[in-house]
């Protein structure tokens, strides 16, 4: 296959082009290198079965330019900044129109398959049961889980309106090496400031399941490879959850630090728009054959020592 990766520079979509090299796919990387590092994907660049092009998705002829000739489309770009969203709502628009002109190059080039990345966002504030695919109503308590919610709703319609085939993941909390954002690179950067003390958002209640990357890449090409519906829609995350306060004793024991007093800011929620508890129900996933090699806490435990590695 010929792949097109949207933020193929990034966390998630850079293991995602490191894995279908692997497999001997042919891949461009259009990225814009807003949160992405051209670091992610340097391994590649003397590969002739790779291609970078550094652009927006904002920028519709150059997305029409450039996909021209590929056979799938991931589309993993995104503004990945959840908290982000109470300050500056306009980045749901710039998603938004990124995934549209995406999909309308898509029909107008007649290319046939989107496999793309959404989130446990898009459930918004749900009784704390294992949520299936089917759940709803789905209401978004955060402006990025609006954007996710429309982009799949553009995923499927295009899908139907144009003889196109696409796979939506919803996504857990994805963590390990490359990892720039999130609960565990915060907690690292702020013991490495002060060693002392650790400022925890909220109460440190807040209990979601984290997957690890390599498990979410596993399940992104298993949900793709076996399922062929028009539109596939799969949960892909653990059964198992870890609450913010262990997170914060996890990286505490893997910097071998002693006496750091935890600081809560208080309240439910890290930050406007958090939903402070979710679960999965993955069993969609697992009467296909796919379960994580990686519980919730050894994603965790595993993604700290990957990130300590690093400069951050
Ligand atoms: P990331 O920031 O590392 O990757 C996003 C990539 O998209 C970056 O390389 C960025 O430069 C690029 N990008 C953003 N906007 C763009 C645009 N308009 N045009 C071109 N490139 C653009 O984040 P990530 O954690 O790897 O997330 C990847 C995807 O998975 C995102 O869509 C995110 O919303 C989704 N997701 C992530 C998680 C998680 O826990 N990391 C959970 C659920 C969903």
């Amino acid at each position: 296959m010929r792949a097109f990766v949207t933020g193929g520079a990034g966390f998630i979509g850079s293991h995602l082009v490191d894995r279908l090299i692997s497999k001997g796919h042919g891949v461009t990387v259009f990225d814009n290198l807003s949160s992405g590092k051209k670091d992610f994907i340097k391994h590649h660049m003397i590969n002739k079965n790779f291609n970078f092009v550094k652009a927006d998705l904002i920028d519709y002829e150059t997305v029409l330019k450039e996909l021209k000739g590929h056979d799938t489309v991931f589309h993993i770009a995104a503004n990945p900044d959840v908290r982000l969203g109470a300050q500056k709502p306009e980045i749901a628009k710039k998603d938004i129109i990124a995934t549209y002109n995406l999909l309308d190059s898509m029909g107008k080039l007649n290319l046939k398959e989107i496999v793309f990345s959404s989130s446990s966002t898009i459930y918004g504030e749900t009784p704390p049961i294992p949520l299936p695919e089917n759940y709803g109503p789905l209401l978004p308590i955060s402006v990025y889980g609006a954007a996710k919610l429309a982009a799949e709703g553009l995923v499927s319609s295009f899908c139907h309106s144009f003889g196109m085939k696409g796979w939506i993941f919803r996504f857990a909390n994805v963590v390990g090496e490359r990892g720039t954002h999130g609960v565990i690179v915060d907690f690292i950067k702020k013991l490495r400031k002060n060693p002392k003390e650790l400022e925890i958002l909220g109460d440190g209640k807040q209990k979601k399941p984290y997957l690890y990357i390599t498990d979410t890449i596993d399940g992104i090409f298993y949900g793709y490879e076996n399922t062929n519906e028009q539109t596939n829609l799969l949960n892909l995350g653990c059964t198992t959850s870890t609450e913010v306060t262990r997170i914060a004793e996890i990286v505490v024991e893997e910097m071998g630090l002693k006496d750091v007093k935890f600081k809560y800011t208080g309240g439910k929620r890290g930050w406007i728009g958090d939903v402070p508890q979710f679960q999965f129900d993955i069993k969609k996933m697992s009467k296909l054959g796919w379960n994580t090699s990686y519980s919730s806490d050894e994603a965790v435990r595993k993604a700290v020592l990957d990130l300590l590695d690093t400069n951050l």
